[in-house]
């Protein structure tokens, strides 16, 4: 259509949204549907915070706030990532946007022009590529192999370098593999980048809570403090929290480099939500026990599905660290034949021939740039897990 820009023919839509769209279609016309596609906890926001909110509105703190974000939220982030991370920010430091998506997407529009390379470490998470894409950058994949642990290794790192990079993306624990870097493994990193000062880091540490097995949380900032200068470290009370809804991600870096994307914030949707940042407050100053608690509910449903999965003939997936999916792979399964004679020959084939016929909504691996394996959620209750793997099991089965 003539009315299109190249930029936004450059991009595909979040294939994540469009199947969650399509999950609440389904189930909406009534099928009894199983979505292991969630991005989201299936928790409710605890009451403090949504105490706090109804508290604003109450208040009538309702106008609109300084687009960085309110000195409230600020402070409450500052003591957050000193007291969590041992990361100082100043309070110019600091900004406050419409989730972290917002702030990666500002941060990347605020800084590469048209030849600037971003290096996408794969499998990624979806939105990544795009947005590089419409900065008018080129993203540049460093695939993680499945036999290194879904890590990138740091001499894949050093040759993808080049003078044009102008950025490198972790994220860590990471969506979709669920691995995690340890604070060796960031310092790793950490030694090849300090050879490429022309490279800044965006860490995008959005499941830091949802870490098992005692795992300790470490971000590159914190672990090589001389990168500090050229590291935004994003984050965002969504995942931790269970407020996906309320749309508040923030992120510490660089005065010159917040001071810009406050500026590109101010020209597109302003501040984010007064009564979203007035609930933010109250999860990061008020109790943590239930990131804790819900973390323990997270760990025991992954231990669930791993197992079950792994006992399918088929299909061989990893123990993920952190977040809340399982990237299992479903590489024995091609070639093989539906009951209907169509043959499985990707893992887009796999996930419509799941949902076709066994209606359970799981991702593809394509979509998060590797092949052929696919994304399972277990943001989702126990009796729907058991109920999801189960009809995994058959659709398996019943292949020839
Ligand atoms: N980063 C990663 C890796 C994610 O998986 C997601 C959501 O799925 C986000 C960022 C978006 O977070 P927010 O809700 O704060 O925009």
């Amino acid at each position: 259509m003539g009315v299109l820009s190249p930029r936004v023919n450059r991009i595909k839509p979040s294939l994540s949204s469009m199947t969650v769209k399509k999950v609440r279609e389904l189930k909406a016309a009534g099928i009894d549907l199983i979505g292991l596609t969630m991005g989201e906890p299936d928790f409710d926001t605890p009451p403090l915070i949504a105490e706090a909110a109804a508290r604003a509105i109450a208040e009538s703190r309702t106008k609109y706030t300084n687009v960085e974000g309110t000195p409230e939220l600020k402070q409450a982030i500052q003591g957050k990532f000193k007291r969590e991370n041992a990361l100082e920010y100043e309070m110019d430091e600091i900004v406050v946007g419409n989730g972290a998506k917002q702030l990666i997407f500002n941060a990347i529009l605020a800084t590469v022009s048209a030849g600037d390379e971003v290096i996408v470490p794969v499998p990624y998470w979806v939105s990544y590529p795009d947005i590089v894409l419409l900065g008018n950058g080129t993203p540049v994949y460093v695939v993680c192999p499945p036999d290194a642990g879904f890590k990138m290794r740091p001499d894949d790192l050093e040759q993808a370098i080049t003078p044009r990079t102008k950025w490198l993306i972790l994220n860590s624990p990471c969506n979709p593999s669920g691995i995690f870097y340890t604070s060796e493994e960031l310092a790793a990193i950490a030694r090849v980048l300090l050879r490429h000062p022309q490279t800044w880091v965006l860490t995008d540490d959005i499941y830091e809570h949802l870490l098992y097995d005692g795992r300790r949380f470490a971000t590159i900032a914190q672990v090589e403090p001389e990168l500090k200068q050229r590291t935004l470290t994003v984050n965002g009370v969504s995942k931790a929290y269970a407020m996906t809804g309320w749309r508040i991600g923030y992120a510490g870096g660089p005065a010159e480099l917040i001071k810009a994307m406050v500026k590109l914030q101010s020209q597109s949707t302003s501040c984010a939500c007064s009564i979203s940042q007035a609930a933010a407050v109250e999860a990061l100053t008020g109790p943590q026990d239930l990131v804790l608690e819900r973390a323990r509910r997270f760990q025991e449903r992954r231990d669930f599905v791993v197992d079950q999965l792994n006992r399918i003939p088929g299909i061989a997936c990893h123990v993920p660290d952190g977040a809340f999916y399982i990237f299992a792979s479903c590489r024995d399964l091609i070639g093989r034949q539906t009951p209907t004679g169509k043959v499985i020959q990707s893992d887009s084939d796999f996930v419509m021939y799941l949902l076709d016929s066994f209606h359970v909504a799981v991702l593809q691996g394509d979509a998060y740039g590797m092949s052929p394996f696919f994304r399972l959620s277990f943001a989702t209750s126990l009796d729907t897990l058991k109920e999801g793997c189960s009809r995994i099991h058959d659709a398996c089965e019943s292949l020839r």
